[in-house]
């Protein structure tokens, strides 16, 4: 499969890495409206290829270069800096993803492609980017809470002494400061967590989950604070979202895709069955009555930034 990955800074950096560590590209074409960044990067990957699978990279300085491509990762657009919050990139990267995604469309098959994107604030660019591209909804898919959802099952395990893969959990909602931790719905090796806490006598009382709930939300701002953005991370979700899509695996992640029509349109990350042709179903999980009152707010606060563009 021929991938394009367009931004090619820390996140399009690391995406690329994890992207051709998947195996499941044989072609990966980079594009960076900065062309000496992005012909290092194709260069730097390309020598780390010689170490693992056979993968032709090229940087690309033409959209024309993207024929080909079902799959196209947008990683473009300013970053937080320090003390920002995500909904601060909003006209920046409103005029990046506008000037991207015309681009793409004119040069893809849009009966097959899927669009990923990565670019904050995601949820709103997701709406804008499914809007510019016409692609059903489905086929462009924001990795949304993902990464929000792989901190909280870190935090769990450690807190809970089980490995992440017997959590199930999920953080809904928007990628950012109004995310929604959905307690309500965890499960430990398919046990509810109050019944999990019970049998293994831990105690996880409101404080506690008040505390793992700022962190989830705190995670990216710590790590921008310590080493300028975040990266590895992300790139380990658009991989593995790349893999429930190529391998047409249907699993269950929690991706932003807008669900709606006209005024009622949001995207917003909930539990959403992902294949080959991107999302297939979207899926509604017990909420308890505050989740479900903050996952509304976290709906409003999405579409009103939509609105302001
Ligand atoms: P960066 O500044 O390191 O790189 C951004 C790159 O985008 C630069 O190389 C720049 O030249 C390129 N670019 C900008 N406008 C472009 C355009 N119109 N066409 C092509 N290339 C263009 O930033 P970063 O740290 O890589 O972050 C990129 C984006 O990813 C940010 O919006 C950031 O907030 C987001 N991000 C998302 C998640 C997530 O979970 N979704 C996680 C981390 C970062």
């Amino acid at each position: 499969m021929k991938i394009a990955i367009i931004g090619v800074g820390s996140v399009g950096s690391a995406v690329a890495t994890a992207v051709k560590n998947t195996g499941l590209a044989h072609e990966i074409v980079l594009f960076d409206r900065d062309g000496v960044r992005a012909r290092a990067a194709a260069e730097d990957l390309g020598h780390a290829s010689a170490f693992s699978y056979d993968v032709k990279i090229t940087a690309v300085n033409t959209y024309r270069a993207i024929r080909g491509c079902e799959i196209v990762i947008i990683a473009a657009g300013a970053n937080q800096k320090p003390g920002e919050t995500r909904t601060d990139l909003l006209q920046k990267n409103v005029a990046v993803i506008s000037d991207i995604v015309p681009r793409v469309m004119a040069n893809v098959d849009s009966k097959k492609v899927k669009i990923i994107v990565v670019t904050n604030p995601l949820d709103v660019m997701v709406m804008l980017a499914q809007k510019l591209s016409k692609l059903p909804a489905g086929r462009v898919i924001g990795t949304g809470t993902m990464l929000d959802s792989a901190r909280l099952k870190i935090i769990l395990s450690r807190q809970l002494g089980v490995s992440t893969r017997s959590i199930n959990s999920y953080v809904l909602g928007e990628h950012g400061d109004s995310s929604v931790v959905n307690w309500e719905s965890v499960s430990i090796g398919g046990i509810a967590l109050d019944d999990f806490c019970k049998q293994a006598k831990i105690a996880l009382p409101a404080t506690t989950r008040k505390t793992i709930e700022h962190r989830v939300r705190n995670a990216a701002y710590e790590i921008i604070q310590g080493r300028g953005a975040t990266w590895d991370g992300i790139g380990a979700a658009v991989a593995d979202l790349l893999h429930a899509i190529v391998n047409d695996e249907k699993r269950i992640l929690s991706v932003s895709t807008v669900d709606g029509n006209g005024k009622d349109a949001v995207a917003m990350s909930l539990p959403r069955i992902v294949g080959e042709n991107g999302v297939i179903t979207t899926l509604h999980t017990k909420l308890s009555k505050e989740e479900s009152v903050a996952l509304r707010k976290s709906a409003k606060i999405i579409r009103k930034n939509f609105d302001l563009i």
